[in-house]
């Protein structure tokens, strides 16, 4: 129970410092400076009730031609911030476009979904390593001796994570799975905000740019892919 606050505590406070104090350390940001992209989203966020505290471009130029746009802060005051790579590349009515995505992912919550079941997983995890710490087998199987009159704390983690990848493995489908799930949840209610020709251009935009196949295997997709292929997202928002 320590072990997993201490976990908790800390991921939560690099949360709370990486947009003002870890990020800054390795980009620029400089307040946008295009009024009607500016009233744009602002309109967008308004709608999806959440309020603007600021615009912000990040030099994300600098290390790659990947493009971001994502909010930042907790609660219903976000930052906006835009890769300069994303100002570029889409038209403002794309832009919106994405931001919508993203502002749906907030809606569904599914970030605090995510970090609830991370949270959850983790004091699983380390119950089960508690357990496993107390019996003997759990060391002789993997063909170690445990020291049986002191304490095997630090030899039970250093097996335990070298064991758990092996059947974590198999979450790999579902959690993939439920986070494709929740990539058509965003994408339909970008759809409800604004038109849909423009997250689809966006897309296609986007898997060009950052060079994703647009026919990979179907069951490569279904184990592994956190977001669902461009086809598959382009025709389940034409259904929408
Ligand atoms: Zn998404």
């Amino acid at each position: 129970l320590w072990a997993w606050g201490v976990l908790v505590g800390w991921q939560l406070f690099l949360m709370a410092i990486a947009p003002n104090v870890i990020m800054p350390l390795f980009n620029k940001f400089t307040p946008l400076e295009d009024e009607s992209l500016k009233a744009r989203v602002q309109g967008l966020m308004q709608r999806a009730g959440f309020t603007a505290k600021g615009f912000f471009v990040m030099d994300g130029s600098r290390r790659s031609a990947h493009s971001n746009a994502f909010f930042t802060g907790f609660g219903a005051s976000k930052r906006v911030v835009f890769f300069d790579t994303l100002l570029k590349q889409l038209s403002p009515a794309e832009m919106e476009a994405v931001l919508a995505h993203e502002l749906g992912h907030f809606k569904h919550k599914h970030i605090v979904k995510m970090m609830v079941t991370s949270f959850a997983m983790t004091l699983a995890g380390l119950a089960l390593l508690g357990w496993l710490a107390q019996q003997v087998w759990f060391y002789t199987g993997l063909g170690v001796m445990p020291n049986l009159s002191g304490s095997n704390d630090a030899l039970a983690l250093v097996l335990f994570m070298l064991v758990t990848p092996v059947f974590t493995l198999f979450f790999a489908p579902v959690s993939s799975w439920r986070s494709r799930q929740q990539e058509f949840e965003a994408d339909a209610y970008a759809v409800s905000q604004t038109p849909g020709k423009d997250l689809s251009s966006a897309l296609l935009k986007l898997y060009q740019d950052n060079a994703s196949t647009l026919t990979p295997d179907p069951w490569y997709v279904k184990f592994y892919y956190s977001h669902p292929p461009a086809s598959e997202r382009l025709l389940r928002m034409k259904t929408a």
